[in-house]
């Protein structure tokens, strides 16, 4: 039976796709068919990861070294995609970071800053570069936001702050691009088991507990996966065309959790 290539020759940039939830969208468009040119500041683990991933097709990838808050190598990223491939289809904007949990008073403010600049900067730097491609396409942009823009996370003031001005930005430039017919969408997940959360669990006080915790935060009970990620990614930018605007929240229905789970 000949497999569905849902996003077959269409030209994707993934940020952060070295690890975690931006590797499972790379993977999952490589798996439907789509030329993927992907960034990380992860220069070895891309190069691998680009040669792993071609060898086993049917799409394929290249990947480019860029540090998203970085204007000038966003720019030469995105060149290097259009000249590559010819043309820009997609943008999933996912590099981010997140420090360790601590009150306000124990952020200083440089820390804020260069956070600011990785998450939501480099969304804008790649959006901004991306757009005069996306509009020959009537391509999609779509931003990893969090549940913690929506609900909040103990000691998490400024990774929030960042979370949901790329909520907020995702609204405000799906009013500004729907006249070229682009369309911006979020998708906000919830404990997804990554790199950056095994850290968060190792450099915690108990890992077992933090990683129990972690499970029962989701009225699933359970982790997500960054393949579920990368399925939502590819469901807003192959199948979702009359979606602009919106939040997909991946996040084992978090959200509702107020002790209902069995
Ligand atoms: P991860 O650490 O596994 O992957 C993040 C990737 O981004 C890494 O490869 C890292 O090198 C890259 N990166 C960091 N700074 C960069 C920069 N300046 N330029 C280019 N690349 C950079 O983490 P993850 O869990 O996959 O997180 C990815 C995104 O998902 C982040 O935006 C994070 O906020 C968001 N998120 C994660 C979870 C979760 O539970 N894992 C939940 C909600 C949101």
């Amino acid at each position: 039976m000949a497999t569905l290539l849902r996003y077959k020759d269409r030209v994707v940039v993934v940020t952060g796709g070295a690890s975690g939830i931006g590797l499972g969208a790379v993977k999952t468009f490589v798996e439907n068919g789509s030329k993927v040119v992907f960034c990380d500041i992860q220069d070895n683990e891309g190069k691998s990861i680009e040669s792993s991933l071609n060898a086993q097709g049917p799409g394929e990838c290249k990947f480019v070294v860029c540090d998203v808050s970085k204007e000038d190598q966003v720019k030469h990223m995105i060149s290097t995609a259009v000249e590559t491939y010819g043309k820009l289809d997609c943008l999933v904007n996912n590099a981010g970071a997140h420090p360790p949990h601590k009150p306000i008073d124990d952020f200083s403010s440089e820390e804020f800053r260069r956070l600011y600049e990785i998450n939501v900067l480099g969304f804008f730097n790649a959006s901004k570069f991306a757009l005069p491609h996306l509009r020959k396409t009537q391509g999609n942009i779509i931003n990893n936001g969090s549940l913690v823009a929506y609900i909040g996370q103990p000691g998490a003031v400024t990774y929030a702050a960042t979370k949901g001005a790329i909520i907020s930005m995702t609204r405000a430039l799906a009013i500004d691009e729907a006249k070229y017919n682009v369309r911006v969408n979020s998708f906000s997940p919830g404990n997804i088991f990554t790199p950056l959360w095994e850290k968060a669990a190792l450099d915690s006080p108990d890992y077992d507990k933090c990683i129990q915790t972690g499970k029962d935060a989701q009225l699933l009970g359970r982790f997500g996966t960054v393949e579920e990620c990368g399925l939502v990614c590819l469901f807003l930018a192959a199948d979702a065309t009359f979606c602009t605007g919106i939040n997909i929240n991946v996040s084992g229905g978090a959200e509702l959790d107020y002790g209902y789970k069995n």
